[in-house]
């Protein structure tokens, strides 16, 4: 697609971050969006480099602060599409206090996280969502703690749309992620994108083997009680929106944030640091 730039991966050879990037620029191009038009902000970590693989505007920003940069983009040109990119140990670990409260202003971009439940960068320690059991090499016996689930706690936090997708079902990934995108409020996709360099056990074949999909359970993403159910259900790997609210109204048109709000008014610097300058 145009979004795809003239930059090589150096991601390791069947890293799920290249199928989970290739749904994200197709999904962008199917809801009508272009290089022009689009900014992708990315934190640090494999997943971080995105930025640089596509062909757009984009910030590759500071560990765990992807999901603020995003929103002060979408606050000054609320026009443009924002999407915003993380893996799970930028987004759940030193990213989670922003995850809440990006969350719970429901801005208008999509936020899709490469969750390998390892830290992948920084070679294979345990990460958030690792599983309580998982040897890694920060623990040789597991965390012995259950992981974080996004999921629960996008729910907790008031999100308007919550879904999970798979990095190699490659047509269901790019669908889920276009929801995301047209979705009017904070689009939260967390993805199945497997390490096929530290983790060794929620392999491709552990996820082709146990993934469900909610579509063909016919569920209904809208019910709120339905989705709190799959959301809770510790059980089983679900694929597919599991939830949304049909009623959902983004912060900048629920605030009146229109494209003039990136004017900055007359005299406001002067004014800031007046202020700056009274405090001190
Ligand atoms: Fe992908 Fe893991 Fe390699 Fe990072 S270390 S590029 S997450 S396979």
């Amino acid at each position: 697609t145009d979004f795809k730039s003239d930059k090589q991966p150096t991601w390791c050879p069947g890293c799920g971050d290249f199928g989970t990037m290739n749904g994200m620029m197709k999904a962008l191009a199917e809801t009508g969006n272009d290089p022009d038009n689009t900014f992708v902000v990315a934190g640090i970590g494999c997943s971080g480099k995105i930025g640089t693989y596509m062909h757009s505007y984009a910030l590759h920003g500071v560990h765990g602060r992807a999901l603020p940069v995003g929103t002060g983009v979408k606050m000054a040109r609320p026009d443009i599409e924002v999407m915003v990119a993380g893996g799970d140990g930028d987004g759940y670990s030193i990213g989670a206090g922003h995850f809440v409260h990006a969350v719970r202003r429901n801005v208008d971009m999509s936020y899709v996280v490469m969750d390998n439940r390892i830290y992948g960068l920084t070679k294979g320690q345990a990460s958030p969502t690792s599983r309580s059991d998982f040897e890694t090499s920060t623990t040789p016996e597991g965390p012995k703690q259950p992981p974080v689930n996004p999921l629960a706690l996008a729910l907790a936090s008031g999100a308007s749309f919550i879904a999970q997708s798979f990095a190699s079902d490659a047509l269901r990934h790019q669908e889920i992620v276009q929801e995301a995108i047209e979705h009017d409020g904070f689009g939260f996709v967390n993805v199945f994108s497997p390490c096929v360099t530290f983790n060794d056990v929620d392999t491709y074949d552990y996820f082709r083997d146990n993934l469900v999909d909610l579509e063909e359970e016919g569920h209904d993403p809208t019910d709120y009680e339905a989705a709190k159910e799959v959301i809770l259900d510790s059980d089983k790997e679900y694929q597919g929106v599991m939830y949304q609210d049909e009623n959902s109204v983004p912060y900048h048109e629920k605030h009146g944030v229109t494209e003039d709000m990136s004017e900055i008014p007359e005299g406001a610097p002067d004014d800031a640091m007046d202020l700056v300058r009274e405090f001190y």
